[in-house]
């Protein structure tokens, strides 16, 4: 995998693809859909298809995220900028940053170049953090994410209710959006779980951010998540992730189904 991994980030990421999965805006009329998370895979020619939480650990062990983060970026800038000349300039996207690309000194100038490059609208950019980063040394987090915050872009809290992450550490970082991880969507298995996904939720209203609930699945967990006041959903129950040129028609099917 290491060596298959080294020669396909020497060789301009070649073999790495960018999927897009729809974001629907649910606090607007019409449910429409507002963007896309971008979903890194890894199509080897040696090893075949290799899902991204296979090869992500040990691409952040071997410091190989970089490179290939700033790939999924770059692509993903460029598609997003391609969707809002393209008669779609609501359209924003999320990437991925993993707590090895956030560490790197120059993280704040990477992000510019991309933006300057692609010439894509900065607001329509969130970068998604999971919460354990936030845990050891929270200044410097802060620092960081406002820091890239300052570009105009957006940070997205992925991941919550996973970690150990508090509301009070929560309010504290400069979040424009929660997360809230697939596993909440099992809710409905029990009474107490609801409770404390409704708590969740207003909590996080309370803080003036904005709720994204994932890996909603079914007709009746993303009725009872919209009743729940969510601003927004992502899952299989609107659309698996989706290779970039099937990503607008298949948008556009979805919505008129
Ligand atoms: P994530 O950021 O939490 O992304 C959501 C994952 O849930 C994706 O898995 C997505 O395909 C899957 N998913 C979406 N809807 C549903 C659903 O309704 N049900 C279920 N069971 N799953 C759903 P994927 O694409 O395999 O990615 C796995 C993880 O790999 C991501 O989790 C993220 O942490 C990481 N990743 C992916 N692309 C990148 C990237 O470009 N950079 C970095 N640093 N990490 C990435
Ligand atoms: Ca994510
Ligand atoms: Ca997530």
């Amino acid at each position: 995998l290491e060596k298959n991994m080294r020669y396909a980030t020497t060789n301009s990421c070649q073999e790495f693809e960018v999927y897009y999965q729809p974001i629907v805006d649910i606090s607007r009329p019409g449910d429409p859909c507002s963007g896309a998370e971008a979903l890194i895979r890894w199509n080897s020619e040696a090893m075949g298809m290799i899902s991204p939480s296979e090869f992500i650990p040990l691409a952040e062990y071997l410091g190989l995220i970089n490179p290939i983060g700033s790939f999924a970026l770059k692509e993903a800038c460029h598609r997003c900028k391609y969707w809002n000349d393209m008669g779609h300039p609501e359209y924003h996207v999320n990437v991925n940053l993993s707590v090895v690309q956030l560490l790197q000194n120059d993280m704040k100038e990477k992000v510019r170049e991309v933006l300057e490059e692609t010439k894509m609208d900065p607001a329509n950019l969130t970068l998604e953090v999971t919460e354990s980063l936030a845990i050891n040394d929270m200044k410097r987090m802060k620092r960081i994410l406002s820091d890239i915050k300052s570009l105009g872009v957006k940070v997205a809290l992925d991941d919550f209710g996973t970690g150990y992450s508090n509301m009070k550490r929560i309010a504290s970082m400069p979040f424009a959006i929660v997360k809230l991880d697939k596993t909440f969507t099992e809710m409905n298995e029990n009474d107490k779980m609801l409770k404390v996904v409704k708590n969740t939720i207003s909590m996080v209203r309370d803080m003036n951010l904005r709720i994204l609930v994932e890996g909603v699945e079914t007709l009746e967990s993303f009725k009872e998540f919209k009743a729940l006041g969510v601003d927004y959903i992502q899952g299989y129950y609107f659309s698996k992730p989706l290779p970039m040129e099937k990503f607008v028609s298949e948008v556009k099917r979805v919505n008129m189904d």
